[in-house]
């Protein structure tokens, strides 16, 4: 009679065990999906295809990789919610903190004028939304990316590992400075206008190396520069008038 009594409660624990274990389950299965879900990065690849195609090689960009990166990496996964639908328009967008992601355009002839090959090191100033260096890494760079604003570089950095670009490196600080523990560089992106050319900079530039910097007035035209380092002087280039924020140091002021 014992044992018989004894059957049902354990069959009944049993059943709480399994209940316990598979909530415990769908609970952590919950929480990864809507990790994974918080960018759909399957969403808006007609309106990409078509920025691709319009936008970067109806205007002459022709390196596949710069045209294979604007067609893969997920640009509406880089700007806040609200203006994710505006997200491949041919313009710049605002992504908090008075800053902007650039038009599309400006990052892809400015990755191209870079001219860097796979497993080449690239220095960003001005991490912003971190689009530019998943184009970059898209295109297999190494990128070491400083932002100043650190709400911004956080950000920009969990998107970047939620996507998997696993070659950008980033740091928050005055990019002014550079990155010289990890100099030289391949290529240099300045995303931020200064009004001279720093020098730390151009030190941390390798040889043959290139580098691609707005340079002007805060309030004025900026001058698109592309700079060359040949047997260890500037060859300098301009490309065309630009409008960028301002290179800033830790109290807000423009250099
Ligand atoms: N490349 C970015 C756009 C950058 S906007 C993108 O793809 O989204 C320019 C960024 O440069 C801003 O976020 C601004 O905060 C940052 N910035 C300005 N001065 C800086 C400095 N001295 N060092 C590092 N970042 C700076």
């Amino acid at each position: 009679m014992k044992r018989n009594e004894r059957r049902p409660r354990q069959i009944f624990i049993l059943k709480k065990a399994a209940i316990l274990v598979m909530a415990t389950l769908g609970i952590a299965m919950l929480f990864t999906v809507a990790a994974w879900a918080e960018c759909d990065t399957g969403e808006y690849s007609n309106q990409r295809q078509k920025m691709a195609d319009r936008q970067i090689a109806g205007r002459g960009i022709r390196n596949p990789a710069v045209l294979a990166a604007m067609k893969t990496v997920p640009r509406h996964c880089f700007v806040p919610e609200r203006q994710k639908r505006n997200a491949y328009r041919d313009g710049p967008l605002p992504i908090g903190h008075g800053q902007t992601i650039s038009q599309p355009y400006i990052v892809a002839i400015m990755s191209e004028l870079l001219d860097v090959k796979p497993g080449q090191s690239v220095l960003e100033v001005g991490t912003g939304s971190g689009y530019q260096a998943a184009v970059l890494a898209a295109m297999g760079i190494d990128v070491f990316t400083i932002e100043i604003v650190a709400p911004l570089g956080e950000r920009a950095a969990r998107t970047l590992k939620e996507l998997g670009y696993e070659t950008v490196h980033t740091r928050i600080g005055d990019g002014y400075k550079g990155w010289p523990d990890q100099a030289p560089f391949d290529g240099i992106i300045v995303t931020a206008a200064p009004s001279r050319i720093p020098h730390p900079l151009i030190e941390q530039l390798a040889e043959n190396g290139r580098m691609v910097i707005p340079v002007g007035p805060v309030r004025g035209v900026q001058q698109l520069l592309l700079l060359r380092k040949i047997n260890g002087k500037i060859k300098r280039e301009r490309i065309f008038d630009v409008r960028f924020v301002p290179m800033v140091d830790k109290k807000g002021k423009g250099y």
